[in-house]
């Protein structure tokens, strides 16, 4: 029997990378997963591949940043689960590097609305059901976010990054604080750099020869898999961690002392 047989979780930016990995993760482990995404085709592709290997969920289309669709992702679930036990709010963004004094105002915006307001508002609306719902198995919720390294050092060349990775694992603290009599955890995930899409996309803007590099300066020669992340997560949701909130879980190895 798995960790979160019959229950249900959320994950957000699940249509690829660490939230796909995470979304297949929980549903081997027995929930039943919504997958929310801005990207519809990739989450109804993490759908398939969750059916295929005999899991069940559904797709959400959801912009994180924008309290309407957040509202309606959360009326969807609650409409097809009945309730939320889980929820990974782990979608994101991560951009070009600029030097400080050239950060584009509009850049420093759009990084902190998906980043950190997308995290606030999910997190907003979860907790609003959650508060409402039964205790079961000695939980109202579990909450998990998706920080980074940056959460803890800066990002070079993204001060947008590191201020709302920072920014998570400080509104993670908050609501572990003030959740906790009411049985709701709330943990963050910091993972290191990570191989997925964003991970990609980062590597085209970059200089030839970026990608040997950051493998060289992983611990081990190797980077963070998706999977690694989506486990940390599906953990720190879990009963077994069920004494655990207000903390930052670094997943990268412990390639951050180096
Ligand atoms: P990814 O690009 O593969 O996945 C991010 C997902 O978020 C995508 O599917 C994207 O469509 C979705 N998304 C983006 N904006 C959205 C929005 N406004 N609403 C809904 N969905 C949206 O990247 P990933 O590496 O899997 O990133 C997952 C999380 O991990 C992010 O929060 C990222 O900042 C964080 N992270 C990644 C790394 C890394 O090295 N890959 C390191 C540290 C932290």
């Amino acid at each position: 029997m798995g960790i979160h047989e019959g229950k249900s979780a959320l994950i957000t930016g699940a249509a690829g990378g660490i939230g796909r990995a995470a979304a297949e993760i929980f549903a081997r482990e027995g929930a039943r997963v919504a997958v929310a995404d801005r990207n519809l085709p990739g989450a109804l592709e993490s759908i398939a591949r969750i059916e295929a290997a005999g899991g069940e969920g559904i797709a959400i289309e959801v912009d994180v940043s924008d309290e309407e669709s957040v509202a309606a992702m959360m009326a969807r679930c609650i409409a097809e689960f009945g309730r939320l036990d889980c929820a990974f709010n782990n979608a994101g963004i991560s951009g070009r590097q600029h030097a400080f004094h050239e950060v584009p105002l509009s850049h420093w915006q759009q990084t902190l609305d998906v980043n950190l307001t997308g995290v606030f508002l999910c997190l907003k609306h979860e907790l609003a059901q959650m508060v409402q719902q039964e205790v079961v198995d000695g939980a109202r919720g579990a909450l998990v976010n998706t920080s980074s390294g940056a959460g803890i050092v800066p990002a070079p060349g993204q001060p947008d990054y590191t201020a709302a990775k920072h920014g998570v694992v400080g509104i993670t603290k908050n609501v572990a604080q003030e959740y906790a009599e009411q049985k709701i955890r709330c943990n963050s995930v910091l993972p290191g750099t990570t191989d997925t899409p964003m991970l990609d996309a980062s590597m085209k803007r970059a200089e030839p020869g970026y990608r040997s590099f950051v493998e060289r300066v992983s611990v081990g020669g190797v980077l963070t898999q998706a999977e690694e992340v989506g486990e940390a997560a599906v953990w720190l949701c879990s009963q077994q961690a069920r004494r655990v909130s207000g903390q930052s879980l670094v997943v990268d190895g412990g390639g951050v002392f180096h």
